[in-house]
């Protein structure tokens, strides 16, 4: 995974990023799985007196780290964007600092909206 599959991540869908974060899941067990059979394949190399063949043995345990590493990151990525709450967006801004006497009951709906408005922004009914 590279830095530019992050923003494909985060605009996936939510079943994409469910399979994203079960592969995270996936592979953060199968790293350590490969780590522990390389680092075993490595003691049994090393007492069966070839220590130069443990190179290869060496790099497995690296791989596995770094499949945990990925998994480690690729399902937090899931997760988090998952659970992220869509873009705090609650209608349109009313500025806080309006005072109350500057504010109408609509007639017809009952809206509340500024003196300043000719209409209802909820309905239209005319003042
Ligand atoms: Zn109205």
């Amino acid at each position: 995974m590279t830095l530019s599959a992050i923003p494909v991540i985060f605009g996936a869908d939510e079943k994409t990023r469910t399979a994203i974060f079960f592969a995270g899941i996936a592979l953060m067990a199968i790293g350590p799985l490969v780590s522990v059979l390389a680092v075993s394949s490595c003691f049994g190399t090393i007492l069966s007196g070839h220590f130069l063949a443990c190179v290869t043995d060496f790099s497995f345990v690296i791989f596995g780290g770094v499949l945990l590493f990925v998994g480690l990151i690729t399902a937090v990525v899931g997760a988090v964007v998952q659970d992220a709450p869509p873009p705090p967006f609650t209608g349109p801004y009313r500025p806080p600092a309006a005072p109350q006497s500057a504010e109408v009951n609509c007639k017809k709906c009952g809206a509340v909206y500024g003196v300043d408005r000719f209409f209802c922004p909820s309905c239209g009914q005319r003042r």
